[in-house]
């Protein structure tokens, strides 16, 4: 991926992670350039299908693109951070995210979002004032 690609995608998102919204100076690993709609589904290297991930949500989406929403049971699509604004899916409280709806639900277990340790690492951001 040619570096300005991955500049611009990094600094579109203010370098946090467009799914858990993790600052990536808080992170032990490096982020990743995430295509959203995975090569092995037809994706492109285009911005607009490019988004920074932190490592836990890229590795844990993977090539999917839908998952199951855990309250109804119902087959989703992700989260899309392009097309989709953050909050209208998912909302932050004591260090979990929380999905709101069946693509914010899916979206978060999926990607394992509250986890005890991701949990922990936003409760202390935010008491520092970085979350
Ligand atoms: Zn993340």
């Amino acid at each position: 991926m040619a570096k300005d690609v991955r500049d611009f995608v990094r600094t579109r998102a203010d370098g946090r992670c467009e799914y858990c919204r993790l600052p990536e100076t808080a992170d032990e690993w490096p982020f990743h350039l995430e295509h959203i709609v995975s090569r092995q589904h037809g994706g492109d290297s285009e911005p607009e299908n490019l988004c920074w991930a932190c490592s836990r949500c890229n590795l844990n989406k993977g090539p999917n693109l839908g998952s199951i929403d855990p309250t109804s049971g119902d087959s989703v699509l992700l989260f899309h951070p392009r097309r989709q604004i953050w909050a209208d899916h998912f909302q932050y409280g004591d260090g979990r995210i929380v999905g709101t709806t069946p693509i914010g639900r899916a979206t978060a277990r999926l990607l394992g979002m509250n986890t005890s340790s991701r949990i922990e690492l936003r409760r202390r951001l935010s008491e520092l004032g970085e979350l």
